[in-house]
């Protein structure tokens, strides 16, 4: 009987930074940020730098849109992800007008069931109510920022588009554009 070759297996993935080199972003630095005012000079260099280092990992990872989409809208996951700290990932829901529920409400961690503190009607009901008003100074009336304004107004002009259709359970579910340009907003989007 034949001896059999000995076989290779060539596993052809490309990991995400984060897998490949988890000690970077486990860094208690990046996971919990301690406040700048705490910090020596030479420390604030240090967490630049360590910072530096995973943004330019995380803006170069094949998966960043998907992984900032989730992180953002569906999984309110601890540490730094996808070029953002959570306070970020906080400011970015803000500005977007959503929240992530708490991860005790489900089986399975934490989840977004849409809905945030500024509705799609309370928008376009302010809207009707102010209607020479600028997206700023309707953003000013609801205390939530101008994008999610026009990101609410665009909505309504899209569904008169399509028939005034009735919104479906994710309605108020943010596009991935809506997210970068959040994440855009951020002045830590161009570190690196
Ligand atoms: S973008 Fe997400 S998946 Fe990619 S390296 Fe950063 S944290 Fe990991």
């Amino acid at each position: 009987m034949r001896e059999r070759e000995p076989m290779t297996i060539v596993i052809d993935t490309v990991l995400p930074p984060c897998a490949d080199d988890p000690t970077t972003f486990l860094d208690e630095y990046l996971q919990a940020p301690p406040p700048r005012s705490a910090l020596t000079a030479a420390d604030r260099r240090l967490v630049e730098a360590k910072r530096a280092t995973a943004h330019r990992q995380c803006a170069g990872c094949p998966v960043f849109v998907d992984c900032l989409y989730r992180a953002v809208v569906e999984v309110d996951v601890a540490g730094y992800v996808a070029c953002t700290t959570e306070a970020e990932r906080r400011s970015i829901r803000r500005d977007l007008g959503i929240r992530v529920h708490d991860a005790d409400d489900t089986a399975y961690g934490a989840r977004r069931v849409g809905g945030g503190p500024v509705s799609h009607e309370v928008v376009l009901t302010v809207r009707h109510a102010y209607p020479k008003d600028t997206c700023q100074q309707l953003a000013e009336r609801l205390g939530c920022s101008t994008s999610t304004v026009k990101r609410h107004l665009r909505k309504a002009r899209e569904d008169v588009l399509v028939g005034g259709s009735e919104p479906d359970e994710h309605s108020d579910r943010p596009t991935i554009d809506a997210v970068l340009d959040a994440f855009d907003e951020l002045s830590s989007s161009r570190v690196a």
